[in-house]
């Protein structure tokens, strides 16, 4: 899996709208990396390619917050479930009809029962400089992220 480096906030912002291309109605994407890795940064991208007009902000720990756009966009922080936390605290629903982001999703897969998705690996590698890992799990987002060259 190749992994981008980004160099600003911007170039960041700039890689979510370009995968922003390739959402569906039903998309989950977990995004990985530790506090200031560039997860929202990536979300507002994302939402501007979705034509989310909003300005997209960092979602509260448990609350998900929906932006309309091409695809309705939700947006959740799973934080304090990674922290112990109770699944039931977030408030995600399956929704065929919208994208799914969802910050510090690694602990979710399993109680989302979903086996489709895209995790996006962040990692700060310098002050202005993050490591960004697409991470497909199933076909589809294999074949999509291929069709993406990242
Ligand atoms: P997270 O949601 O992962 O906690 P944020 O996206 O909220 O992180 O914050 C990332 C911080 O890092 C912002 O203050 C942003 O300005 C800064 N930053 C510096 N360089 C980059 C970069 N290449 N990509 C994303 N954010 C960057
Ligand atoms: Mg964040």
């Amino acid at each position: 899996m190749s992994t981008v480096t980004t160099r600003s906030p911007a170039e960041t912002r700039a890689l979510g709208t370009r995968l922003a291309a390739v959402l569906e109605p039903g998309d989950v994407i977990l995004l990985v990396g530790d506090l200031g890795a560039g997860k929202t940064e990536l979300a507002k991208g994302i939402a501007v390619g979705l034509g989310v007009e909003e300005a997209v902000v960092s979602p509260t720990f448990t609350l998900a917050r929906e932006y309309e756009g091409r695809l309705p966009l939700v947006h959740a922080d799973a934080y304090r479930l990674e922290h112990g936390r109770d699944v039931a605290d977030l408030d995600v629903q399956e929704r065929d009809d919208a994208v799914t982001l969802i910050e510090w999703g690694n602990a979710v897969t399993g109680v989302l029962g979903i086996d489709e998705y895209l995790e996006v690996r962040l990692s700060s590698v310098g002050d202005d400089e993050r490591e960004i890992t697409p991470v497909p799990c199933g076909p589809s987002w294999q074949a999509r992220i291929g069709a993406l060259g990242l």
